[in-house]
């Protein structure tokens, strides 16, 4: 049995009841194995049974009142998973699905994600089962104001970073970022994602979009393509489906569907960002009761509206399929039909869309597949650049900080391409992403001793 192997019986073990968790980090732990085989000091170091186990977990209770004056209480977590390279960062979400072994899997990523970025920034998650869909603004503040109560004992812009994630935007960032300062009468760059009045970074709110074509781009540029007068499908209509589908077009693609939890459109003359950017607003300004994606046919004639699972847009014809929802989205089913409709690249947007199977499948039949914990890196390499500017209490121009984003992208494309080949799988980006990841993180933690 190799070392890879022996751990990973370890965590199936122990962690049976959190699934997610266990996806991501098999996946990582398969696929580092030509690294672990060139370090056997590794192994001696226990340095994978450290790696997949937090160096911290708090979980917390959050009362507030609701509209009705009736008192709610929700659970509220943070992952504090491994600061090798810097001070925990990763996102927060407010989600019913929220559960320890969730964030565990999106902290786990964040790790490799953020090593890869090359900013100095360690690996972490929080969030709570808090649903703010339907909620009033001011229940949304209550909620945030009380889960900030707790929190703030834990983080600091040197100690660990939170950001926004699923259900948690600008508007959310803004009363956590309030209750912070409140408690500890102190202005610092703790939270990224901030309002551009109160220390927020341009670029950011654009970023895991943007940065997802840059690294796409990347990738057909090495193999002498192009976006120019490529058919592009995007599964999701949030912040990140946005704006990617929004630089897509800039570059000369068209973007042909999109969808949310109710449905999908289909726009054969490509979807206006715009239209979405609209219909994304209204559902997060607090009174989002009917707002749905199917109102983008109001704007646009042309475009077709399917009730049901977003899915359906993986069933159309396309060069290039962006998933850009959330985890598990993209199935087996789903891979067939990209793959037989003549997809060839496929880049992730979310957090592990792709199940296993589907990755598989898509690698084995010639797509070029691009995970997540890279070609997602933009928002939180974005939120690395927005540390910066506060700790230097400066702000860089909306093009200083897309061109940083757009080089280290690129940059990040040959890292991973390099990795892949240097370890004798060429073409196969997730091993190239896992290694390059882990590598620097198991560097700066042989470096710092157990
Ligand atoms: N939630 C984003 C991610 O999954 C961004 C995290 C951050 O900016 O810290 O990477």
């Amino acid at each position: 049995m190799s070392y890879s192997e022996k751990v990973i019986a370890e965590l199936r073990d122990r962690y049976a009841d959190q699934p997610e968790f266990l996806q991501a980090a098999i996946e990582v732990l398969e696929t580092i194995e030509p690294a672990l085989e060139a370090h056997p000091e590794f192994e001696e170091a226990a340095l994978l049974e450290r790696l997949v186990e937090p160096e911290r977990v708090v979980m917390f209770r959050v009362p507030w009142v609701d509209d009705e004056g009736k008192i709610q209480v929700n659970r509220g977590f943070r992952v504090e998973y491994n600061s090798a390279l810097g001070p925990y960062k990763g996102g927060l979400r407010f989600n019913p699905t929220v559960t320890l072994g969730m964030l565990k899997f999106l902290g786990f990523e964040q790790i490799f994600k953020n090593s890869l970025t090359t900013l100095p920034m360690g690996g972490g998650k929080g969030g709570s089962d808090f649903d703010p869909k339907g909620k009033s603004n001011r229940e949304v503040m209550a909620f945030c104001q009380s889960f900030m109560t707790e929190l703030a004992r834990h983080i600091g812009p040197n100690t660990d970073v939170p950001a926004g994630d699923l259900g948690v935007g600008g508007r959310e960032i803004g009363y956590l970022f309030g209750q912070y300062k409140r408690l500890k009468n102190e202005w610092s760059g703790v939270l990224t994602g901030k309002g551009l009045t109160f220390g927020g970074s341009l670029a950011r709110t654009e970023a895991t979009g943007y940065g997802l074509v840059y690294f796409v781009d990347e990738y057909l540029k090495s193999s002498g393509d192009s976006f120019e007068g490529k058919t592009v499908v995007v599964h999701g209509s949030g912040n990140v489906a946005i704006y990617a589908i929004q630089k897509v077009t800039q570059l000369g693609g068209k973007v042909i569907a999109a969808s949310d939890t109710k449905g999908w459109i289909e726009d054969p003359d490509g979807v206006d960002y715009k239209v979405l950017e609209g219909i994304y607003n209204k559902k997060r300004s607090g009174h989002d009761a009917g707002v749905s994606l199917a109102m983008y046919v109001d704007e646009r004639p042309g475009a077709t509206w399917h009730d049901g699972d977003g899915r359906g847009v993986w069933q159309l014809p396309c060069d290039i399929a962006l998933p850009c929802a959330r985890e598990n989205t993209l199935h087996l089913d789903d891979a067939k039909a990209l793959v037989a409709n003549g997809c060839k690249v496929v880049g992730e947007g979310a957090n592990m869309p792709t199940t296993p199977d589907a990755t598989i499948y898509l690698q084995k039949n010639g797509v070029a597949f691009m995970p997540g914990k890279a070609a997602n890196a933009g928002g939180v390499l974005v939120s690395g650049l927005e540390m910066s500017q506060n700790a230097e209490h400066l702000s860089w121009s909306f093009e200083e900080v897309d061109g940083k984003l757009e080089s280290l992208m690129r940059g990040m494309f040959h890292n991973v391409d390099d990795t892949a080949r240097a370890y004798g799988h060429e073409g196969d980006f997730v091993t190239g992403a896992n290694i390059a990841g882990f590598l620097k993180v198991a560097d700066a933690m042989m470096a710092q001793g157990v």
